[in-house]
């Protein structure tokens, strides 16, 4: 795999884009089942492996997300207690969507109230 160095350190552990089908389809199997869970140990396991499916080590917060940016296709999935952050909506079940920092750069979304 090639490892892309960039002008400023990013947080991001994978791209979604980069993962083959079945890893994307475990991937999203596994993040809509966290995301249905109220179980916290069955949340816990579930992120594990979400984070395995994307070929990366479950962060020291124990929770990974993939960027739900309403501006632009982002396929970024990192760390959720990365700093920079910017939450764009809450889900029907009370999970914050976040978007990367990259696009909290670029073009963060407008905050609701
Ligand atoms: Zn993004
Ligand atoms: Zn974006």
């Amino acid at each position: 795999m090639t490892v892309l160095t960039t002008h400023r350190p990013t947080t991001h552990l994978a791209d979604y884009d980069k993962l083959g089908p079945t890893h994307q389809a475990h991937f999203n199997s596994f993040m809509e089942k966290a995301d249905n869970t109220v179980d916290a140990t069955e949340y816990a396991f579930l992120m594990a492996a979400a984070a395995y499916s994307a070929g990366i080590p479950l962060p020291l917060s124990g929770e990974i997300a993939k960027c739900a940016c309403p501006h632009c296709y982002c396929s970024a999935i990192f760390d959720t207690a990365a700093p920079g952050l910017c939450i764009v909506e809450t889900s029907t079940y009370g999970l914050p969507l976040i978007q990367c920092t990259d696009c909290t750069d670029e073009h963060p979304a407008p905050i609701e109230d």
